[in-house]
């Protein structure tokens, strides 16, 4: 795998409307949780940046913890998701947000926030920049999505193909 600029066919959301977008979306948030602990969970790897750039766009205190899931023996149609990298906080006396890069099947989103609803936290949504309406096999419906795109592979903001093309300020379409 490559880094070369020739396997990007189409930007799809320029760094100018990601930051719009996050700007909204941060003083939507602000007011929903004022004078309430948050605790924002950024899932790695590919939520990095857009975590990054939504808790700078909040106007309130937030804490931020980390976790890292992975499919289980790359099933994923098992929709069950072991974690790698666990959260370090009791997240009993939070108001958790989990911040996803984008939800595909719904099959990761729906296991975490199960697993994570189960340690009682004050309450709990879900956060996606991307959504893909498209290839959803269950029934889950992240709480705030930022853009609905269609069925195409993408990289960019954080996401990757093979660990490549996260550094790019934009999201793009991948061309094999
Ligand atoms: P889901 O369980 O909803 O099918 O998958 C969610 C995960 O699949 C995302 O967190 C992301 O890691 C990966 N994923 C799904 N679609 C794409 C895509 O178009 N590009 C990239 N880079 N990752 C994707």
């Amino acid at each position: 795998m490559d880094n070369n600029r020739e396997h990007i066919s189409r930007v799809l959301i320029s760094a100018e409307d990601i930051r719009e977008k996050i700007q909204e979306t941060g003083a939507m948030i602000s007011e929903m949780y004022a004078g309430k602990p948050l605790l924002i969970v950024c899932v790695l790897t590919g939520s990095f940046i857009f975590t990054a750039d939504l808790c700078r766009a909040l106007s309130i205190p937030c804490e931020i913890d980390f976790m890292s899931v992975k499919s289980y023996s790359g099933d994923r149609s098992t929709g069950k998701v072991g974690i790698v990298l666990d959260l370090k906080k009791d997240i009993s006396s939070y108001h958790v947000i989990i911040v996803e890069d984008i939800v595909d099947t719904g099959l990761t989103m729906k296991c975490v926030s199960s697993m994570l609803r189960e340690r009682n936290p004050l309450s709990l949504s879900v956060v996606t920049l991307l959504d893909k309406p498209e290839c959803r096999k269950t029934d889950f419906t992240p709480d705030v999505s930022l853009f609905r795109i269609p069925n195409v592979f993408v990289v960019g903001y954080g996401m990757d193909c093979d660990e490549q093309f996260r550094e790019l300020p934009y999201v793009a379409e991948y061309r094999p």
